[in-house]
């Protein structure tokens, strides 16, 4: 379904991402762990062209492209099959929860409106507020933004979804109820890839993760792999910190 090869990228002087190969099949949900600043985030941005790759290969489905000279045209159409999850929501302020949803189907996907509405509904009921479409995101606490958010991603009908550490700028309270949705999503066959801190999610949910320190993947495997038996000496160096 989605595969980068020798992904590259740098910020200046400061190589971020140093030759990421990954491989994800239909159904996957691969969980990204690392400490902060070894480039899960940059890794993810440079999926889906948020950032741009100095250097990769990327095959989506049946489309083989480019990562550092992908085009408009290119971009947009993975744009259509990989949706994105912030971790800070990025919700239009002055829009509605539906609002919010549709917005992407009806200029993105050029959905008619009340298709889009219908369909934003529906994602908006999967993630439980379905009492909270005509809400503004002021109205609404963190957590159900980022459901929000979710269904954005979820009414878009990707064939995979990128996790942004979706939970990090979440009060604690909140966090168990988008990683309840998560869960859920994931349990219907989403693909998804995910970078997270939470690794209950990694353990329960996961049936692949990756552990990535400075810029490579150390070392990836199921679960059990990488909690239970890891191989490398920076794994279980972050394991021993953050268990
Ligand atoms: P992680 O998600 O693992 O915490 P990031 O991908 O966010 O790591 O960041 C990796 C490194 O790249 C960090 O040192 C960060 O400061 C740097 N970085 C990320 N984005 C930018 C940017 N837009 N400009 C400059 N440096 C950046």
């Amino acid at each position: 379904m989605l595969e980068i090869n020798n992904l590259h990228k740098s910020f200046g002087e400061l190589a971020v991402i140093k030759g990421v190969d990954l491989k994800i099949d239909k159904g996957d949900v691969v969980v990204i762990l690392g400490p902060s600043g070894s480039g899960k985030t940059t890794l993810l941005r440079c999926i889906n062209f948020l950032e741009k790759a100095d250097k990769g290969q990327a095959i989506f489905g049946d489309i083989g492209l480019n990562l550092k000279t992908a085009s408009k045209k290119q971009i947009h159409e993975i744009r259509q099959k990989v949706a994105f999850v912030f971790q800070n929501y990025n919700l239009f302020h002055n829009k509605t929860a539906l609002e919010n949803v549709t917005e992407g189907l009806v200029y993105g996907k050029r959905i008619s409106k009340q298709e889009a509405i219908e369909i934003g509904e529906t994602a908006l009921e999967k993630v439980g507020l379905s009492d909270k479409s005509k809400a503004y995101p002021s109205e609404l606490s963190g957590g159900q933004q980022q459901r929000v958010g979710i269904a954005r991603a979820v009414a878009l009908n990707p064939d995979i979804i990128l996790f942004d550490e979706p939970t990090s700028a979440l009060d604690p309270e909140l966090v168990g109820e988008v990683l309840s949705v998560m869960k859920d999503i994931a349990r219907e066959g989403t693909t998804m890839l995910v970078v997270s801190h939470e690794m209950s999610f990694a353990r329960d949910v996961a049936n692949r993760v990756i552990f990535m320190d400075g810029g490579v993947v150390v070392e990836e495997g199921s679960p059990k792999d990488i909690f239970v038996s890891p191989k490398e000496e920076r794994t279980k160096q972050f394991l021993k910190r953050v268990l």
